[in-house]
């Protein structure tokens, strides 16, 4: 152990540590005990001194004067809520790692009601009885889809593992192998198949399944055919896959219900917005899909929720299944799904009113102002070495839908420039990893991405530069070596 010199400023021992007990006299905890109460406040203290104790044994130095504010800190920090918003600079829209959607403001007051107070949820006030809990989330999506009957579950591996295992436990389900697809945070259709009791038989090949590889795998006597949507990735090049229609044909003739697991699940066509098309459920039921799966928070801009809709025979046996009561929503995913479906009425306001579709549809000029104006305040600070520019870049949806298309957007590039020696592309590695953490080290952190030699901050989701710009002085910029 390294020998401590200065002793005006340190405790040579832990010994020389106070007590909970004397550490607590200091008027700073006693105020505090007295708003918060002293069990929190004791718990922080212990914490503390447990810390200086073990740097002091491990050679390090404590300030007995700062103790006191430490347990302060600690209290704050620990009645803090621990989830902390972010700036999703990454130029992904729907990001998984990020929360996917963030909800409209009626779906967020919609939630805080039903979670301030008693709610109608399941309760009839007609009768003064038990009502339906899916009633009213269920006459929404037959209005808006064309399905003769729907339910909504926790999310959308939870709808297709209920479908699943409702109408396929210890039967055949052919799946298409260009189509037996992983989901990022450990979606694989193939587990989620075995977990719900059902026999994946593959079909045709990774790049090309025909109609015919289909009736061959009707020998196995399927409960259902399921075709999932291949929502993030694109098979390219020499392919073939069934159209649904076709596929909806043999499954009627041969009576077996076709599922699609369409992922992303959009209610309106995206090219309204100049995007690109995706698929959309009524599209998916028109083409004679019998049950469709998609998800809440991706495109449709929700809380996170599964919905099944489609038959109305198939969707009875799948709520008196047992896992549907395991997957059921809550009143405040009920009081936001309601909510956002509520706003699918009028869809003409809905590049406004739904945050997601409001980024994917944002006008490029609109991208570009911000950019310029970041770029106009960052670019002063800037340390010599680093260049800030504003650039074209693309961005993604994200969260599978579209996997190969992007977006035209405008970033703010931020690059390292080579001092009077030439930077090794390790060192530039190493300097574009410090500026991404120092982002993300804001009191409000901005994510961001780094590619190319550059650390990029797409302003796509970035409505109002104000936060980020009343941040930047506090930026530690490492600098480029
Ligand atoms: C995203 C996705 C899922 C999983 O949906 P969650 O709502 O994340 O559970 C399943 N299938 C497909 C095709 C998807 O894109």
């Amino acid at each position: 152990m390294p020998a401590n010199t200065d002793q005006t400023e340190t405790i040579a021992a832990p010994a020389g540590l106070p007590g909970v007990d004397r550490l607590l006299q200091d008027a700073r905890l006693s105020d505090l005990a007295a708003r918060a109460g002293r069990s929190c406040v004791v718990e922080a203290a212990r914490t503390v001194l447990d810390d200086a104790r073990a740097r002091l044994l491990e050679g390090g130095r404590v300030d007995p004067d700062g103790l006191a504010e430490r347990v302060v800190a600690h209290v704050a920090a620990a009645a803090a809520p621990s989830l902390r918003p972010v700036l999703n600079l990454t130029g992904t829209v729907i990001h998984t790692n990020l929360g996917r959607s963030a909800l409209p403001e009626p779906v967020i007051e919609a939630m805080a009601e039903a979670a301030r107070q008693p709610v109608d949820l399941e309760y009839d006030l007609l009768a003064g009885r038990r009502g339906s809990r899916e009633g009213r989330l269920e006459a929404r999506i037959r209005s808006l889809t064309g399905a003769d009957a729907a339910t909504a579950v926790n999310n959308n591996a939870a709808a297709v593992m209920l479908v699943l295992n409702t109408l396929a436990n210890r039967r055949a389900v052919p799946v298409s192998r260009g189509e037996l697809v992983e989901i990022g945070g450990s979606f694989r259709l193939p587990d989620i198949m075995r977990r719900a009791g059902a026999r994946l038989v593959e079909v045709g090949t990774t790049n090309r399944t025909h109609l015919r590889d289909y009736e061959e795998a009707m020998a196995a006597r399927p409960a259902l055919v399921l075709k999932a949507h291949t929502s993030n990735y694109s098979v390219i090049g020499f392919t073939k896959a069934v159209p649904e229609r076709e596929l909806a044909d043999l499954c009627r003739r041969r009576g077996i219900p076709f599922c699609i697991d369409l992922g992303s699940g959009t209610l309106i066509d995206l090219e309204r917005f100049h995007l690109p098309h995706e698929p959309t459920v009524q599209e998916a039921l028109a083409g004679g899909a019998e049950l469709v799966t998609f998800s809440g928070d991706k495109l449709l801009g929700g809380p996170q929720a599964g919905v099944i809709a489609g038959r109305a025979d198939l969707i009875e046996r799948i709520k008196k299944n047992p896992m549907h009561r395991a997957f059921r929503l809550d009143k405040l995913r009920i009081a936001a799904l309601d909510a956002t479906l509520a706003l699918y009425g009028q869809p003409e306001q809905l590049a406004e009113t739904v945050p997601t579709l409001r980024w994917l549809a944002r006008p490029l000029p609109d991208i570009r102002a911000v950019a310029e104006r970041v770029t106009v305040h960052l670019e002063p600070v800037a340390p010599d070495g680093w260049q800030v520019e504003v650039t074209d870049c693309f961005s993604q949806i994200g969260s599978g839908a579209l996997p190969a298309e992007a977006l035209p957007s405008v970033a703010v590039r931020l690059t390292p420039q080579a001092g009077r020696r030439k930077m090794g592309k390790r060192a530039a590695g190493r300097v574009l990893r410090d500026i991404a953490a120092a982002f993300r080290a804001l009191p409000v952190p901005a994510i961001g991405r780094v590619g190319e030699g550059a650390f990029w901050l797409d302003m796509r989701c970035l409505e109002t530069p104000e936060t980020l710009l009343g941040q930047i002085d506090s930026l530690a910029w490492p600098s480029p070596p």
